[in-house]
């Protein structure tokens, strides 16, 4: 017996499924993983292997099986394997017992929602314990959004770096944002449309209004659209006409011409130097100090993005008041 779960649905529980497993693996020994990419929004875009992998293979485990039915039936494809449920909530609990199936002979196929797994999906544990274990894990590849924004945003891609999606509060946003400033590669990132708007206005106080960037949305699907901008550009047009369904941002890397300016360059300061600048600053500009404080810290982010303590820069500012000499 396996101790996989067995799908609720007709074809995921046909009768004799797992025996096929068992008595397979027992004999044949050539099992292995095969992680395959799914369709993002058009299902013409599956590969023939997918096809033939989805009538074949002996296990398949899906990120949502409904899901994964209703792609079968799309394609017209009957899945003779045993169907399993394998999602980020149970996949280190599922993986071993699917590669003792593997190990016994069974060929797995570990499919997401949509796209690639293991990109934002499921997957890396399963990889990571077919490669402790010495099992063989392949991949039949296909369509994945990061690679279809970068190719159509029109930006450079000879390097570039994802980063999965944008982080959801706004001060792990802006200090994730502070510490790419001057990253050279493009930059990719997944959005949802209901945190877009805030995103932009937090990607657009740290970046460069002038730094180009894209925003693709519904590839591969009726309503595509790319829309090639600058950062300031994109900000407008999401406040202007709000974009819906999925989403990707693409982000030109720093310039040589930013760099040598010294766009997102770090010197870290300690507390007494940060509270020496807003006491110069309180005075210069008549602001309480607290306020200075706030903004010479703002101004200072450490090299991961996030800010100086205030409240160390407070007490620096406090023993700097005390320890002032005498005016003559
Ligand atoms: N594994 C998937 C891949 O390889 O692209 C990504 C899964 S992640 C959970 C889902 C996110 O991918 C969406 O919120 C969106 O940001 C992006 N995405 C997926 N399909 C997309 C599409 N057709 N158009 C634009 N973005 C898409």
């Amino acid at each position: 017996m396996t101790n996989l779960e067995e799908s609720t649905s007709e074809q995921g529980t046909h009768p004799g499924a797992h025996d096929a497993v068992a008595s397979r693996a027992d004999f044949s020994g050539e099992g292995r993983v095969v992680l395959a990419a799914t369709p993002i929004g058009n299902v013409s875009d599956a590969s023939a292997r997918l096809v033939k992998l989805l009538q074949t293979a002996d296990i398949v485990a899906a990120e949502d099986t409904r899901r994964l039915f209703d792609l079968a039936n799309r394609l017209d494809v009957r899945v003779k394997g045993k169907v399993v449920a394998y999602h980020d909530h149970n996949e280190h609990m599922k993986a071993d017992g699917i590669l003792d199936d593997v190990e016994r002979g069974a060929t797995v196929l570990l499919v997401s929602d949509a796209g690639m797994p293991t990109i934002n999906d499921p997957g890396l544990t399963m990889v990571r314990r077919a490669i402790d274990r010495g099992i063989p894990v392949t991949c039949a590849p296909g369509p994945s959004a990061v690679l279809d924004a970068l190719a159509l945003s029109g930006l450079p891609t000879d390097r570039f770096c994802y980063e999965g999606f944008v982080p959801r509060k706004h001060s792990e946003r802006l200090q994730h944002f502070r510490s790419l400033l001057a990253e050279p590669r493009t930059i990719v990132f997944y959005e949802t449309p209901h945190r877009i708007e805030d995103a932009m206005e937090d990607l657009a106080s740290v970046f460069p209004a002038n730094r180009p960037m894209a925003l693709a949305r519904e590839l591969t699907k009726d309503y595509e659209e790319v829309r090639r901008s600058t950062v300031a550009g994109i900000l407008d047009s999401v406040k202007n006409d709000p974009p819906r369904g999925e989403l990707v941002l693409v982000i030109q890397g720093a310039s040589v011409e930013e760099i040598q300016e010294g766009v997102g360059a770090v010197t870290v300061l300690g507390a007494p130097d940060l509270a020496a600048l807003a006491q110069a600053r309180a005075q210069s500009e008549n602001i309480r100090i607290k306020d200075a404080i706030a903004q010479i810290v703002a101004e200072h982010p450490l090299p991961d993005g996030s800010l100086p303590n205030k409240k160390e820069v407070y007490n620096a500012a406090l023993s700097l008041t005390h320890h002032r000499p005498a005016q003559q």
